[in-house]
């Protein structure tokens, strides 16, 4: 069963002065996320956790992670100067882009951000557009070398990342350029729910990074295993267990670093929707009930304040307020306003009987949400509120208005 840490109440006094749609994130769940993830891998001293940025961009939500102990991962400019904005600098930044422009390494650079290259084409672009750092990484795709996970996708068609023989090669004209320091990166995983397959993915990284040492002749100061911890939108699914992945990786780092063989490394991670997924809550309300060949719930939100139904099929699990202990048993698709008939959050969802001015909250909404916003069909963005510990709904963003909608228009 999922649960909304606000009441109806609560909703209906907000929406007094702030019309829905809009987005609630609960502080207390997202430091507590932050915490538990930092504290299962406490056995690594060093252990770092930079927050994906672009899983819920918002300075308030950063300055709050920045708190529990959390860097930026950032791929974007834009995502660089939020974290500047928000004093994370320096190492706090891990800067994993693709296809990057010069003047986001130029502005990673300026910040001191630790550069994690995509491509071993990018030393050069690098060297040429803002200088080689003291410090650098790199992102390995493994190719072939990663089997039997249908989830991962193929690493082969991924755009992302260096081959094995890159790789090597890559560390060694980074050590000949006079590159000081070196992290190694990964990342082929994304929403996973299995242990397994982390703890599989840190075996590949540390029988890589022998490797590296051995034939780049390179000692590696970091391994950045990536985000990709996943979180169950639907009842049925379980979360991950966290101690099950750091104690596995915790395995397989004692082999890799034993008897001295390689020095100790610091662990770090990239999650971005485990931290913030489950404690954001997009809230909008029933405007219309159709029925036609099927029934509808037309909704005040539509696919452009959350776009992972649309876009991947994603289950959103849905909480009417009021009606929580109410039988499900209407089918509805729950659609909104865009034309497109694709903008629907939900197809064939047992609910309660719906009606006009009900109020749905989607679950899980706190990554990936708001983040994906677009302006399609003329729509605003909504505004974004913190549920802080003491129950106060604090504004973190506005929602748009026809003058921002107009600001970039020329005419
Ligand atoms: C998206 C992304 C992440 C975060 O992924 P989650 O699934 O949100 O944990 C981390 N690193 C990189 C490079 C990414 O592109």
């Amino acid at each position: 069963m999922k649960t909304v840490p606000f009441s109806k109440a609560h909703v209906e006094a907000l929406a007094k002065r702030y019309p829905t749609p809009f987005y609630i994130y609960d502080e207390t769940a997202i430091r507590a996320t932050a915490r538990k993830l930092i504290d299962a891998f406490s056995w690594n001293p060093g252990f770092k956790e930079y927050f994906a940025v672009k899983a819920t961009p918002n300075p308030a939500i950063l300055s709050l992670l920045k708190e529990v102990g959390c860097g930026t991962d950032c791929s974007a400019l834009m995502e660089l100067v939020l974290s500047e904005n928000v004093g994370i600098v320096g190492e706090n930044i891990m800067f994993t882009s693709n296809d990057t422009a010069a003047e986001e390494f130029v502005k990673a650079k300026e910040l001191g951000a630790i550069i994690n290259l995509d491509d071993i084409r990018h030393i050069e672009y690098l060297e040429k557009h803002a200088g080689l750092p003291k410090l650098l990484s790199f992102r390995y795709n493994p190719g072939e070398g990663r089997e039997g996970n249908a989830i991962i996708g193929k690493p082969t068609e991924a755009k992302y990342g260096l081959t094995k023989k890159q790789i090597i090669e890559a560390y060694k004209i980074a050590k000949q350029k006079g590159v000081e320091r070196f992290g190694l990166h990964t990342m082929v995983i994304s929403n996973e729910l299995e242990s397994e397959y982390f703890i599989e993915t840190a075996q590949m990284i540390f029988e890589l990074a022998h490797e590296i040492r051995e034939k780049a002749g390179v000692e590696l100061e970091f391994i950045n295993l990536g985000g990709g911890l996943g979180i169950p939108y639907r009842l049925e699914q379980e979360a991950v267990d966290l101690k099950k992945i750091s104690d596995g990786v915790r395995d397989l780092y004692e082999k890799a670093v034993s008897g001295g063989t390689m020095p100790p490394l610091k662990l770090m991670m990239e999650c971005g929707r485990y931290i913030t997924g489950p404690h954001g809550y997009l809230v909008s309300t029933v405007r219309h009930i159709k029925e036609t060949y099927k029934k509808y719930v037309g909704l005040d939100a539509c696919m452009a304040n959350l776009m992972r139904p649309a876009m991947y099929g994603a289950y959103h699990h849905i909480t009417v307020l009021g009606k929580e202990d109410a039988p499900n048993n209407h089918v509805y698709d729950v659609v909104g306003s865009l034309c497109e008939n694709n903008d629907k959050f939900a197809i064939d969802r047992e609910l309660p009987e719906m009606e006009p001015d009900d109020i749905v909250v989607f679950h899980d909404a706190g990554a990936h949400g708001h983040a994906m916003g677009f302006n399609y069909n003329g729509k605003l963005r909504s505004a974004e509120f913190l549920m802080s510990p003491n129950g106060e709904f604090k504004m973190i963003r506005r929602a748009e208005t026809s003058d921002d909608y107009f600001a970039t228009l020329k005419f």
